[in-house]
């Protein structure tokens, strides 16, 4: 049985976006999941909350799915897992101690019940088999702790898949394997997914050492209070915060539920040893300033974190000081540098000192490998294949430039799609047939229940308002018993545009009659009728096309009367 004989690769999410990584490796009545994330959507899905991956092939597939590797403990990497786990049955989740803690955390919010005995912890030396596979885990660098690449073994030869990671030879944290990472490729490596997040950014990325100088040397010479904003989950940053404050002899104070619940993490695994540097507001208030730090989160000017309502002066326990000085130690994501720019320039006008990351300043360092370090990666793995992951479509294929610099074989590069199959088997990699994949919108904690005609809706919405047009209606006599009645949100002001407002009043009781007098009385078909008339109407009146409501009330009292 040569036929099934073969070894699939299939992303359900990751290819052409950052974020909602998912991979899935199969053979035979085998699948392998790895990671399960979410994606940040951009401003256009209004009111979306997250985007996750359709699972429908999973669905199909449940009875071979073996379980779930996580690479590590970021959104994008494990945001998914509640949401999947009420799709679809997962028997065992791998992840590193770490990552297992914020899963855990995340199923406890959202009440989604899952045996922890199946959350599984690996490090560096663990290994799984199953029938078809061997899967081992190599420590990268990161910008979280905890953070591995994987090793599987399969029928068809070897993948390598990168996870997130950059090379960093002065880590904060414990060193990359790179030892196991060159074993790997000394052995053969068939296929290389690696990330490719930084694929557009020539050079080396700076060392987290030398972010730590910088931000020493700014906490060190400043007389202020120093306010530093950065990514709750980046646990070393937070750790060397906290050792330098110590040195000089600052307290901290923390802001923002996630910095409260990620230093909470790091106490209890002994990352941060000392809990005593940590104070309370009221606590602060018989300090001097140059003893005092505040730990905030905020960095990408998220509007309700504790930065932005510091700087709007919205915060309960900190007003701001002339002399504070406040440190981003982060880069805006993509999409967020406008908010980001809102928070910095109403500091400004409170008359704080600001420093962002600049080639001047280094507070803060990327936790994605550049280009030099994605060619070392290659250069390491020495894939005969390679499928860049973990990125919009510019950045796979300015990879599979990289990967060609670096001497792999061009037809041999895969630029793919979600949903796409790439098939291993005993004459190399190949194309197969495509599976169901695409974006679900989660709204609050509702899945899926959000389409394309809501987030449309909310878009048009936005732009030029809601018109709702009440009508009270006599069904039997078929009569409009008094004149609509007009009510707007977002698209004019009522009061100034009475006119308008009448014509339009006018222009309904027109249809309505018309509609009354010619057919057989239908609600819905009465409504129908009602947007198809008022949206050109409208539209030629003021050029703009708000979503039009009828209500209609039916006063069927009246005709028991006549
Ligand atoms: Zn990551
Ligand atoms: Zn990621």
């Amino acid at each position: 049985m040569k036929d099934d004989n073969f070894t699939s690769v299939i992303a359900l999410g990751g290819l052409g976006e950052v974020g909602k990584n998912m991979y899935v490796i199969a053979h035979k009545e085998e699948i392998w999941i790895i990671d399960a994330g979410v994606l940040f959507p951009e401003s256009d899905l209004l009111g979306v909350d997250y985007v996750i991956q359709d699972v429908t092939y999973l669905k199909q597939n449940q009875d071979k799915i073996k379980g779930l590797l996580i690479t590590h403990g970021h959104e994008d990497h494990i945001g998914g897992i509640p949401f999947l786990l009420q799709n679809v049955e997962i028997p065992v989740i791998y992840g590193a101690k770490t990552s297992i803690g914020l899963i855990k955390k995340k199923l406890e919010d959202r009440s989604v019940p899952y045996n922890y005995d199946n959350l599984v912890e690996i490090d560096g030396n663990s290994k799984i088999d199953s029938k078809y596979f061997h899967i081992e885990f190599y420590n990268t660098t990161h910008s979280i702790p905890d953070s591995y690449g994987i090793v599987l073994h399969t029928p068809n030869g070897v993948i390598v898949q990168t996870g997130d990671f950059k090379f960093d030879l002065t880590p904060i944290g414990p060193m990359a394997d790179i030892q196991k990472m060159a074993a790997a490729g000394q052995n053969g490596v068939k296929l290389l997914l690696s990330e490719s997040t930084n694929a557009l950014v020539p050079g080396f990325s700076t060392s987290e050492s030398c972010v730590d100088e910088t931000l020493s040397d700014i906490i060190n010479g400043y007389t202020g209070r120093v306010i530093i904003a950065t990514f709750a989950s980046n646990i070393y940053r937070v750790k060397h915060i906290v050792e330098t404050c110590k040195k000089m002899n600052r307290k901290i104070m923390i802001f923002g539920r996630s910095m409260e619940s990620a230093t909470q993490l790091a106490l209890e695994n002994g990352l941060i040893d000392d809990k005593s540097i940590f104070i309370e507001a009221n606590e602060a208030k018989s300090l001097k300033k140059n003893e005092i730090c505040i730990l905030c989160t905020g960095s990408q000017g998220e509007p309700l974190a504790a930065l932005s309502r510091i700087a709007n002066g919205t915060h309960k326990q900190i007003q701001l000081q002339p002399d504070d000085l406040v440190v981003f130690s982060s880069n805006p994501i993509p999409g967020n540098a406008e908010s980001v720019n809102r928070v910095v320039n109403k500091l400004y006008l409170k008359g704080v000192r600001v420093i962002t990351n600049s080639e001047f300043n280094d507070v803060h360092t990327s936790g994605h490998g550049k280009q030099e370090e994605l060619k070392l990666m290659l250069r390491l793995i020495k894939p005969e294949y390679l499928m860049p992951i973990h990125g919009e479509y510019r950045m796979q294929k300015m990879h599979k430039e990289l990967g060609v610099s670096c001497g792999v074989d061009p037809n041999k590069i895969f630029i793919m799609k979600n949903g796409e199959q790439l098939i291993m088997d005993n004459e190399g990699c190949h194309m197969g047939s495509p599976v169901q994949a695409g974006d679900i919108y989660v709204d609050g904690s509702r899945i899926g229940e959000v389409g394309s005609i809501v987030i449309k809706d909310r878009k048009l919405m936005s732009r030029d308002g809601i018109l709702i047009t009440i009508l009270n209606i006599n069904p039997y006599t078929r009569k409009l018993l008094i004149k609509p009645n007009i009510t707007t949100r977002g698209f004019v002001l009522v009061n100034e545009s009475q006119e308008l407002i009448n014509k339009i009043e006018r222009k309904t009781t027109e249809v309505v009659n018309n509609y009354l007098a010619n057919n057989q009385y239908s609600y819905t078909d009465l409504k129908n009728q009602i947007i198809l008339e008022l949206h050109p109407f409208i539209t030629n009146l003021t050029g703009r096309r708000p979503i039009v409501l009828p209500v209609i009330m039916e006063v069927k009292e009246a005709s028991n009367n006549n």
